[in-house]
């Protein structure tokens, strides 16, 4: 496993599992334990995801070290106040059956973000959150929430993939020094077309890798964390045998002249995706 040093010193592994719309809590355990025994140790879930409880069961039944682990849980915006925001962690610490979490994210900019963030700060002064960041924030956003706050974000969680691979974005979180890992690293399975790019397919068969796996190295190559999911044994273990091999730089360039510069779900500025998101 390859891992990112966040800026407040903390190692995050560069590849962990996203656990997105997995809510059968048998299924969730089955899953994370596949992903564990495959060599996972970053387990990406968040308060909406309504499976926080199985991925605590899942973490606890595990053989591997609590320690070994890093374990993200997001906030839902609709928490954000105070004390609903505290007491809100609290639950998750308890679904999670955790003592301390790796990385709690503001899940998206919307409501009370700047409350929200000063109660993940005294959560990290008090040692039960090891780093505090946030998700979906635009570099504008991001840049007001470092200028007024203490505790810089260590990492935003974006919406990102072949096409949509947020260039700009990826120097503005450089600039700051913030972790840029992206959540639907393949498209959510949505955007099946890019598993079928003409250019993806002739560099997956050249290192006898599936174009998953090329899309996932891709990004990976460009310092961008990833966190795909699956609940398939044979996927999941895929999904995280990319580590030997490397991109060439015509391969890399290939593939970034790829970009549509098009989020299909991360777009916290458009309106009509937020008036949906406030009915959440
Ligand atoms: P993803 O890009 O990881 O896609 C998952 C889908 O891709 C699967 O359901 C399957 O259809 C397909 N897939 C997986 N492995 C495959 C393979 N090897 N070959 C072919 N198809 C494959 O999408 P995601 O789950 O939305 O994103 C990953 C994680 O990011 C989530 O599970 C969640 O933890 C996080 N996330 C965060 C936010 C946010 O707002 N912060 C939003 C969405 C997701």
């Amino acid at each position: 496993m390859e891992y990112i040093t966040l800026n407040n010193g903390i190692k995050m592994p560069a590849l962990g599992f996203g656990t997105y719309q997995i809510t059968d809590s048998k299924e969730c355990k089955r899953s994370i334990h596949a992903a564990i025994d495959s060599g996972y140790r970053l387990i990406d879930t968040a308060q909406a995801y309504g499976n926080e409880e199985a991925v605590g069961a899942a973490i606890a039944e595990s053989s591997t070290d609590r320690s070994d682990l890093f374990i993200t849980t997001k906030v839902w915006f609709k928490s954000f106040e105070n004390e609903v925001c505290r007491e809100s962690l609290e639950e998750s610490l308890r679904k999670l059956k955790c003592g301390y979490l790796d990385l709690v994210l503001l899940h998206w900019p919307f409501g009370n973000v700047y409350s929200a963030w000063r109660v993940l700060e005294k959560f990290y002064r008090a040692g039960k959150i090891r780093s505090i960041g946030v998700s979906n924030m635009t570099s504008a956003r991001l840049i007001d929430l470092i200028s007024f706050n203490e505790i810089r974000p260590a990492v935003n969680q974006i919406e990102t993939h072949l096409y949509c691979q947020r260039k700009s974005e990826s120097e503005w979180l450089k600039k700051y020094k913030v972790a840029h890992q992206a959540f639907a690293p393949l498209g959510q399975g949505r955007a099946n077309e890019m598993f079928k790019e003409s250019v993806v397919l002739d560099i997956a068969a050249s290192y006898k890798k599936t174009p998953a796996q090329i899309l996932l190295r891709f990004l990976l190559q460009n310092n961008v964390a990833v966190i795909p999911k699956s609940v398939h044994e044979d996927r999941i273990r895929e999904n995280i045998d990319i580590f030997d091999f490397k991109l060439s730089d015509s391969e890399m360039d290939s593939l970034t002249a790829l970009d549509k510069a098009a989020p299909m779900i991360g777009i916290p500025d458009d309106p009509e995706k937020v008036e949906f998101a406030m009915t959440w």
